[in-house]
């Protein structure tokens, strides 16, 4: 009776250590992988785009707000969400201006914008480029965001694929991604995506638009959509 008593005390403080054991090396263990990965992340730079910005303001709401300022707020917050995995982020433009330098007598400023987005995001030789956009329609019914991909391009399409997924977790209706003929997402050394986050034209996305909380929800989606496809071509589990 006695020998079982002591065995039993042994048993129950061999099961003590162990736990104590299990939780200070389980979060170390954790730690160390979230470390890893964020190490392996670190390998990748990402270009974020706010399109539009100084004297090009984009598309309006029915209040006047500006698509500009819009796409420059959820540029920011994916920018910050995606650096804090370890990403390396860069943005085309992290005030309110354009990126086409004043030419006397030269037309084509919105071309010369976007060329000028294109070759910085090829000169940090990004793994790849999202264009942050708020679209507008006749239709005011139309609403919710949406995906543009190059359809010459696997891997844009695949992106588009996740941060629509992403995004039709945060809002009302289910988006499907689309090919898009625009300029920033049309080149072949660069694969580019376009998200247009609402449409300005529908009150119902104009007026969540204007909320933090709404913008941040639709940042957290591109951001989660954009490290998928990361961890994915890095082969990092999630
Ligand atoms: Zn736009």
């Amino acid at each position: 009776m006695v020998v079982l008593f002591f065995l039993k005390r042994k048993i129950f403080r061999f099961l003590t250590v162990l736990g104590i054991l299990f939780c200070l090396v389980g979060p170390l263990f954790l730690l160390f992988q979230v470390r890893k990965t964020q190490g392996v992340l670190g390998k990748l730079t990402v270009v974020i785009d706010p399109g539009h910005g100084g004297v090009d303001g984009g598309t309006a709401d029915r209040q006047g707000n500006l698509e500009k300022a819009i796409n420059l707020k959820i540029a920011q917050k994916v920018g910050k969400q995606l650096r804090q995995t370890g990403l390396k982020v860069v943005l085309t433009r992290n005030r309110d201006t354009d990126l086409a330098p004043f030419l006397a007598g030269r037309k084509g400023r919105h071309r010369r914008d976007l060329m000028g987005r294109i070759n910085k995001a090829l000169r940090t030789r990004c793994a790849f480029l999202i264009s942050i956009h708020c679209d507008y329609s006749m239709d005011p019914r139309k609403q919710g965001a949406v995906v543009f991909y190059n359809y010459l391009s696997e891997s844009s399409k695949e992106i588009a694929g996740l941060i629509q997924e992403e995004l039709n977790i945060v809002q009302e209706r289910p988006g499907k991604i689309a090919p898009g003929k625009y300029l920033i997402i049309r080149q072949k050394e660069l694969t580019g995506v376009l998200v247009e986050v609402g449409f300005l034209s529908s009150q119902v996305d104009a007026e969540k638009l204007q909320t933090d909380q709404y913008r941040e929800q639709i940042a957290g989606a591109i951001s989660k959509g954009i490290l998928r496809h990361c961890r994915k071509s890095l082969d990092v589990s999630e």
